[in-house]
């Protein structure tokens, strides 16, 4: 910290010009979450920076508002009773999901208390390609986690096997709507179709909770046919990240579970309100309340067709990408971008042993794009995918730029004469 002080001016150029070296989120495709909003989002933004949001008291109408939001959310994921649905914002999906997972856990041991039955090893079923937040859950509440690898058989989770996994101590399995490593959607019906099976064989009745983090802002708008969501008994709790198709700037996410009985009372604080009470569960206790006015205004200003036009318009951009790239020589496609608009393709075999997509991704961003490659989680961690995240705001335009940036990169890699040297691995990606 320096001894004195600066004039506002001199400070504010100093971090503004700094900021400046930080990459253009515009073609950043590796993030999910939002880098746009409109004049009218901003000005609210500016408006209400200043809200706390548990400062339900202070602020009656914010924390009316978010209870609104809870309940359009509760009704869009088809809830018995959406009024009657219990939820929350959060800073972020992360929040959310140690929510939920808490949530299962403590339903478990109730149970199992009441049962006299045992509470010392709980376990959480999910596939090895889960968001790292889950990870986090596991261990900083320990439950041991239970992954169910990924294979070429089995590029998702799907329920085979699953009775292998299953046993008294499970508080849940998480389903994803839109993997992180290549915006596929788990079968959550067909999840929950295994796990009926499993209830009725050997009595052990397991919830699921849909980690949507990107899906359930996609699915109910562009895929109105798939069930996923609580029209699926088994579905306890859903997640959603605010700030990834939810549309807003970085800083919220949303949890509902299905009804009352699916949020362990003994969980949830009260705070005081208007001289009532309110309750809160959440992790944070102080954060903005901005994001979650800024939510709302994008419910009313988007609506279901507003959501659904800038949603379908992400997954044409991906589609046309998709095939573009699923054209091309050098590559085959690992998905699509049919599901949430993110896919990813591999390097196709035999192609070369010169590069390798870090290669690839690295001229790229000499050009200023950001695509990312990794390593597909276990057991497919010897597949190197490249992935590209389609957001509102990436045009058509800047998609053929891309193709054709694409095409002159890997041109110039197909025409060294040798490998490229080497230094040490990769550093890992983190989701
Ligand atoms: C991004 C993501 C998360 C974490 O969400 P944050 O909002 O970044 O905390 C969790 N699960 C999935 C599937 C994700 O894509």
């Amino acid at each position: 910290m320096p001894d004195e002080q600066m004039a506002p001016e001199t400070a504010y150029r100093l971090v503004h010009d700094e900021a400046m070296l930080d990459g253009n989120a515009r073609l950043n495709l590796a993030t999910f979450v939002g880098t746009w909003m409109d004049d009218h989002a901003n000005r609210l933004y500016i408006e209400s920076a200043d809200k706390n949001m548990i400062d339900k008291d202070e602020y009656p109408q914010t924390a009316e508002i978010e209870n609104r939001c809870v309940t359009m959310l509760a009704d869009l994921w088809h809830a018995p009773d959406p009024a009657r649905a219990i939820g929350t914002s959060t800073i972020g999906s992360s929040e959310a999901c140690m929510l939920g997972g808490l949530a299962l856990k403590r339903r478990w041991q109730t149970a199992r208390r009441a049962a006299g039955l045992s509470t010392e090893r709980p376990n959480l079923i999910m596939s090895s390609a889960v968001q790292v937040c889950w990870e986090k859950f596991c261990n900083y509440f320990e439950v041991e986690p239970r992954y169910v690898p990924v294979s070429d058989e089995h590029r998702l989770l799907d329920g085979h096997d699953l009775e292998k996994y299953v046993d008294e101590n499970t508080i849940g399995v998480v389903a994803i709507m839109g993997v992180t490593y290549t915006g596929s959607y788990e079968p959550v019906e067909q999840i929950a179709a295994a796990l009926d099976r499993i209830a009725d064989e050997r009595g052990h009745d397991v919830p699921i909770h849909v980690d949507g983090a990107s899906g359930a802002m996609v699915a109910p708008f562009c895929r109105p046919d798939l069930t996923w969501d609580f029209g699926i008994e088994r579905v306890a709790s859903i997640n959603t990240s605010g700030h990834k198709y939810g549309l807003v700037y970085p800083g919220v996410g949303w949890i509902v579970w299905r009804d009352v009985q699916a949020l362990p009372e003994d969980l949830v604080f009260r705070v005081s309100y208007l001289g009532g009470d309110m309750p809160t569960f959440a992790l944070n206790f102080s954060r903005p309340g901005a994001q979650v006015l800024l939510q709302y205004y994008l419910f009313l200003r988007l609506g279901f067709d507003g959501y659904r036009e800038v949603q379908q318009c992400s997954l044409d951009v991906a589609a046309y990408l998709s095939e573009g790239i699923g054209e091309m020589e050098a590559f085959d496609l690992w998905s699509d971008g049919k599901d949430i608009p993110v896919f990813a393709w591999r390097l196709r075999d035999g192609h070369t042993a010169n590069w390798t997509l870090y290669d690839l991704s690295d001229r790229l961003r000499m050009k200023g794009w950001l695509v990312p490659a990794y390593p597909l989680p276990d057991d497919l961690a010897d597949v190197t995918v490249q992935r590209i995240v389609v957001r509102n705001g990436f045009s058509r335009d800047l998609a053929s730029a891309l193709l054709d940036d694409l095409r002159t990169e890997v041109a110039y890699l197909d025409s060294l004469d040798g490998p490229i040297p080497r230094a040490g691995g990769n550093a890992p990606f983190h989701h």
